[in-house]
Order: C-alpha cells, then structure tokens, then sequence
C-alpha cells in the first residue's frame, strides 16, 4: 500500500500528475489537536482537518453520540413525510443557537458546496414565491470560495476555480473583495477600501437593474480565497444596500460559523442579519459529512405562507440521523468549551507571532486575520514589487514546517492557518517555530 501511494486516485484540488510525481503524505492517525503520518512523525494540526476540525481529533462524547445512534436508527431519509428524532432536536437547538443572527429554521444537506446551492435555490424560488420571478442574478465578492457545485462555482469570486468548468450559469457578477494588499483601486486604508468596494456593489446593482437580482452571497471574511476580514463597516453596509434593493443578503459561513472567528458566527461578529446562512464543515468536526442552511425571518414567512411553496430538492443524506446526532454533541461541546474564547485568544496569539515573522523574514509580503483562528501568510519573492513566491520555495516552507513540528496549508502564495478552536497556547508557539523554520530555509534556497 506503501507503495501504491495513492496512485490509483485523482485527489481535490491537486494535479493528477503530481498525486504520482509528489505522492501525498499518508495520514494514518490523528488526536487532540495532533495528526501522525505513516512514518510515525507527529506534527500539530495548523490547518483543523480543513478548517472544519473546530474540537479536535479525540472528542469522546461525539463518538459516543455517534455509535449509539447507529445502534439505534442508522439511517433513514427526511424525505417527503418522515424524520427523526436527532435531526428534530437539531433544528430545535440550531435554532435556539442561531436566533440572534435572525436565523430560526434549518434546511439540512451534506456538506458545504450543498449548503451553498440550497440556498442558491432557495433565493430564486423566493422571489417566485413573492411575484418577482425576473430577480434571477447572484452577486458576490472576488476571490470569494462558495464551493464546487455549478450554482456555488458561478458565484466564486477566482476564475481560477470557475474556467475550467465554463460555461457556467449566467447573470453572476463578482464585486471587488475589500483586499488591502492587491487591489484595483490601490488603496490600503481598510475603511476607504470598503467604501470604495460598496460603491462597486451600488453600481453593479445600477447597471444590471435591482428587479433582476435574487441574492448576494459572501463570506463574512473570506476564507480560501486567503483570509481576508473587511473593515467592520463593510458587511452591515452590505445588508443595508442588499436590503433597500429587495436582494436576499446570503452569508456563506461554512467556515465562520460556530466560533471560528472568535464569534458564534460571522454574522454576529459584524452585527448583521442575513436572510440565508450556509453552513457545514464544524457542525460535525470532521465526524460526518453535514450541512445546515439556516433560514431568516423573510424566508420563512414567504415559504410557511404559502400553500404552493414545495422545497424542490433534496439530498439522499439530508437531515441523516447519525449526522445530526454528531452536530448535536458538537454543539453541545462547542458550546460548554465556550469555544470562542480560545479562538480569540490564540488567534490573537498566532496573528501577532505572524506579524513578529513578517519583520524578520522578507518572503512575508502581508499577515491577515485577527478574528479568531484564521490567520494568513501571503508570500512574495519581493516585498516591493509584491511579485507572488513561486510554487517551489512556498511547497520549501510548507515541507520545512512540517518537518518542525506544523502542519501548515500552502494554497497560491497563501499559508493558510485554521487549527482546532482547543489549540494550546504550547500548540500555538509549535506552529509559529515551524513556521519560522520553514521561512529561513526558503530564504535559504531561494538565495
Ligand atoms: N463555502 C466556503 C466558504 C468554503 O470554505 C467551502 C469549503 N472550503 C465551501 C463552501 C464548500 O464546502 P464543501 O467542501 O464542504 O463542499
């Protein structure tokens, strides 16, 4: 098997060549915030799984929740007229966690990229359902990540994760992202930076006519396209124009919900009420492939109203009861760890000892986060020019790292950090020596 390395597979989001030139790190066993490679080496997990192991690898009352709902009632589906009880007392307790973001109903799928189309979906049948059916287009935020699926990769803000698959589905318009350090007006005050992006916004509503827009979808700060947190004026002026323009205001927080940013969501963090949140990833910790779109106020009152309004799709797994028994004792735990604290304080940790590498090491163009546990690295071959790292010397950084004691996730000129909500400041201090390390041997090679 050794041997085999993977081969006979094509993994995401990576070249099939390389899985047989550069075969992956085989990842045999994983606990509290550690993970073991097949060669026995222990390295802290920077990255959570991906983004998504908010409790760590060794949550026992999660397991237990787990075997005793598939000794109970391993599946059965929420398909027209049956449910069950894990997936009821979910939505109850969902919605109890999620009322002060104005969110009280949940729609249940398998993952993010299915959160993502489900809403989607649901923002045009909305507008059916109210009379408006010309309100067909999406709006969201360059460099946004919204997901694999067809509907979530039109609205993804890098082409690089759209041109492959065009054509793609019409009327999707992307907005300048409020990125400090690459921008087209070049600007590098946060504040003025967001009021120029919301201009954007207000004219691309202009120039294609509010009447044909259902939603805008964007992440309260965007995760893969390289954690980037807006100035805090930004998102609640989004829903403000979202709101006088009778656009559904969509938050894809498939990464920024349940604690990560510090915050119970990233909705809270800003102080705003989306119509539609899309979610996944830590409601089950990495335990069960699960998703939940929680549903606002508008939502519910135009699909509840309505004796005609049919949810038209579903998935297999939706509402599947051993999923919903992991979210359940992940909520449960995430909530008596109190989740938050830690993330605030040990992002607050990371993000200073980013900002301390960045005055030592000339490969550290900019340092992004501050909101809990995302952090980013953007590296350069030059500061001046910010001319990106080549592939080479960021895959030099990525495998000096782990070799100190780090896990750390390269993606472009990123380094991306997204460990478990529980890390140690000890785990911490691990992750920035490896980092260090990985630095100074880049700068090394690179020379
Ligand atoms: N939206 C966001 C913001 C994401 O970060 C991701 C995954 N990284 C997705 C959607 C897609 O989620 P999944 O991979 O579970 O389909």
């Amino acid at each position: 098997l050794k041997e085999h390395n993977g081969r006979l597979m094509w993994h995401p989001m990576t070249s099939p060549k390389d899985s047989i030139d550069q075969p992956p790190k085989i990842i045999t066993e994983a606990d509290g915030v550690s993970i073991v490679d097949v060669d026995g080496h222990r390295v802290v997990d920077g990255v959570g799984g991906l983004w998504n192991v908010n409790l760590g690898y060794s949550c026992e009352p999660v397991k237990k929740a787990i075997s005793a709902q598939l000794d109970t009632l391993p599946y059965y589906s929420t398909f027209r007229g049956t449910s069950n009880d894990a997936v009821i007392e979910l939505s109850y307790e969902l919605s109890e966690f999620f009322a002060p973001d104005g969110l009280s109903r949940a729609f249940f799928t398998s993952g993010g990229s299915d959160s993502v189309e489900t809403s989607l979906r649901l923002a045009r049948q909305y507008h059916k359902l109210r009379g408006e059916p010309g309100r067909t287009k999406f709006l969201s935020l360059k460099k946004g990540y919204h997901g694999t699926h067809f509907g979530g990769a039109s609205v993804n803000g890098n082409a690089n994760f759209r041109s492959a698959y065009e054509p793609l589905m019409p009327g999707c318009f992307h907005i300048p992202a409020p990125y400090t350090y690459r921008n087209p007006f070049n600007e590098t005050d946060p504040e003025k930076l967001a009021q120029l992006c919301l201009q954007a916004l207000e004219d691309e509503i202009a120039f294609q006519d509010a009447g044909t827009i259902a939603a805008m979808i964007m992440e309260p700060i965007l995760g893969a396209g390289g954690v980037i947190p807006p100035h805090p004026s930004f998102a609640p002026a989004v829903q403000e124009i979202c709101n006088r323009n009778g656009i559904l205001l969509i938050t894809d927080e498939v990464i920024t919900a349940y604690g990560r940013t510090g915050a119970w969501s990233g909705a809270r963090l800003w102080g705003i009420q989306p119509d539609m949140m899309a979610t996944a990833k830590a409601i089950t910790n990495g335990y069960f492939p699960f998703g939940a779109v929680m549903l606002g106020q508008r939502m519910i009152d135009t699909f509840e109203g309505n004796p005609n309004a049919k949810i038209g799709h579903g998935y297999t797994y939706s509402g599947h009861p051993v999923g919903a028994a992991a979210a359940l004792a992940c909520l449960a735990e995430t909530k008596r760890l109190n989740v938050v604290e830690n993330a605030a304080a040990r992002g607050t940790q990371l993000f200073e000892g980013c900002q301390a590498l960045q005055k030592k090491h000339g490969i550290i163009g900019d340092v992004r986060g501050g909101y809990g546990l995302m952090t980013a690295i953007e590296m350069v071959s030059d500061r001046t020019t910010k001319k990106p790292i080549d592939a080479g010397t960021a895959a030099v950084v990525q495998e000096v790292a782990y070799q100190s004691g780090a896990m750390v996730r390269v993606s472009g000129p990123n380094l991306i950090l997204s460990p478990a909500l529980i890390l140690s400041e000890a785990e911490a201090n691990t992750i920035l020596q490896a980092l260090d390390a990985g630095f100074t041997q880049a700068a090394k090679t690179a020379a």
